[in-house]
């Protein structure tokens, strides 16, 4: 058998043994894996924005650092400061019928969380859903991508330095890798990658009942809902948009734009993006696409707008390489491929539309994208399009940074995905919410015992169901409800 799935079988064996020995650390011993892994990440976030440039061929060290050495540790600060109110048992209400009793959730580790992450974080998407596993006790297994390679081993090398390898665990491979991983038996399993994956993932996951947060793409729109917010939004969505050259699940895919507007929008981002960038070949600040597969399928997909009559506006010098600039596409239609593919790179479909109704409408006729940005849009207007679409998370006036306020739920819905981690939502994701039922001593539970009939049950029937009589009120019916069904 292949060495690393046997690995990751054995690994496997051995997490859930030593998870059954210690079912439930302390506050205390969660806290020192919290603090040991954001030790971590402060000793190596030079190692890692080199490791992950060299996976990219090109990326951005200070958004390297921002997003998988910065999130990571927000998340641990804030679920330092939480955890000790998240682990404790909630007091819930009974029922008025079971006035004296008490009713209680406790929060306990699952067991042995899987993690599968996709390459354009390599570190924040194993980091996240680890810091969230550990905060609620668990063990971890992490599954990296086949295509960050250098991510992965220094991730693997950091993480063995505070944690044996049955707590917390790192794999390569390739994707017959990612297949066996997804087949294990966890008691829990995070993935984040594209929703065609997602579809295999569920599968697999049924086999043993494994319960799954899958972290998907799409395409989340940008809607400038007024005139006036015409050149924020431009700059907001240039930046989202050329951020790690758009290898963003959270990146504005296109633009909703009102249609007497379209030029001038397109022109405020060409602008923006080169006052962001006044280079792109050779500028460290631009990231690369990060294989050539992906930057041949940004091409192709420019060629099919434009042979279907979409003009494409380059913001940017173009080069041989992988560093491509953005372009804004317009007279976008919609058998164009850019209308309908997650485009996770530097293209802006921008398009336009008469009222905002007709804006919603658009949204809500499409799959249920990751996140919605709304551009200049308040009051009622605001309140109508929270109500009337679905996405995973909202971020008015800007873009993607709702998903760096971890004490807010991040996750998607529909096709973007499904459950959601980040600060308490990702601690009670993965954890099991175990509903308890305590008896008082002297509590009558008697009284709700055969032969029925008696004055409590009577009056109870009475007060809830309008009839005190516990036989059936239709005498009609007696007959059959006590006979036995004829084979
Ligand atoms: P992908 O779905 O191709 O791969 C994701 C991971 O799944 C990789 O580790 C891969 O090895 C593994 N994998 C591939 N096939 C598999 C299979 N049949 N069974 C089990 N595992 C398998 O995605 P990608 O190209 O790595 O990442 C891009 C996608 O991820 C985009 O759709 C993007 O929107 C999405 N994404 C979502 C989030 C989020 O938080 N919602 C974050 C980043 C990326």
């Amino acid at each position: 058998m292949d060495t690393i799935v046997q690995r990751m079988q054995d690994t496997f064996e051995q997490q859930r043994v030593a998870f059954l020995a210690k079912p439930y650390p302390t506050l205390s011993e969660r806290k020192a894996k919290l603090k040991a892994l954001k030790g971590l990440l402060k000793r190596y976030q030079d190692r890692i924005a080199v490791a992950v440039s060299a996976d990219f061929g090109g990326r951005s060290p200070a958004e390297t650092k921002l997003i998988e050495v910065l999130g990571p540790i927000l998340e641990i600060n804030h679920a330092l400061h939480r955890m000790r109110q998240w682990m404790e048992p909630q007091r819930r209400a009974t029922e008025l019928l079971f006035l004296s009793n008490s009713a209680l959730v406790n929060y306990q580790p699952k067991g042995v969380v899987g993690v599968i992450t996709p390459w354009n974080f390599p570190l924040y998407l194993s980091l996240g859903p680890l810091v969230a596993a550990l905060a609620a006790g668990n063990r971890v297994m992490i599954k990296m991508s086949e295509l960050s390679p250098r991510a992965t081993e220094l991730l693997a090398q950091m993480l063995a330095e505070c944690f044996a390898e049955d707590e917390v665990a790192v794999f390569g491979g390739e994707v017959a890798e990612a297949q066996a991983f997804s087949h294990l038996p966890f008691n829990h399993l995070v993935f984040t990658g594209s929703p065609a994956v997602g579809h295999h993932i569920m599968r697999a996951a049924a086999q043993h009942l494994t319960p799954v947060t899958l972290e998907l793409g799409g395409k989340s729109p940008a809607l400038v809902a007024s005139d006036s917010a015409v050149e924020m939004a431009a700059e907001r969505v240039a930046h989202g948009k050329a951020f790690s050259s758009g290898q963003v699940c959270l990146a504005p895919d296109y633009a909703l734009v009102p249609r007497h507007q379209l030029d001038a929008f397109a022109g405020a981002v060409e602008r923006s993006f080169r006052r962001l960038y006044p280079t792109v070949q050779g500028n460290h600040d631009y990231t690369s696409m990060a294989c050539e597969p992906h930057a041949q399928r940004i091409r192709d997909l420019l060629v099919d707008a434009t042979a279907k009559g979409g003009r494409a506006i380059a913001c940017g010098d173009i080069g041989a390489g992988r560093r491509i600039p953005l372009h804004v596409v317009t007279g976008v239609r919609d058998d164009m491929r850019i209308a309908n593919e997650e485009l996770f790179g530097p293209i802006l479909p921008v398009v336009g539309y008469e009222t905002l109704d007709q804006a919603i409408e658009y949204i809500a006729a499409r799959p249920r994208p990751l996140a919605l940005y709304a551009f200049g849009c308040k009051g009622a207007e605001l309140d109508r399009l929270t109500k009337l679409t679905h996405s995973g998370g909202l971020c008015v006036d800007d873009w993607g940074w709702h998903a760096f306020n971890h004490d807010l739920p991040f996750g998607g819905t529909g096709n973007s995905g499904m459950g959601s981690y980040h600060g308490e939502e990702g601690f009670r994701e993965l954890s099991h919410a175990k509903g308890t039922f305590k008896r008082a001593p002297w509590f009558p539970m008697g009284l709700f015992y055969p032969p029925y009939g008696n004055l409590v049950q009577r009056l109870v029937f009475k007060f809830y169901l309008g009839h005190a009589d516990p036989s059936l009120a239709d005498a009609s019916l007696g007959q059959r409800a006590t006979q036995v069904p004829m084979q």
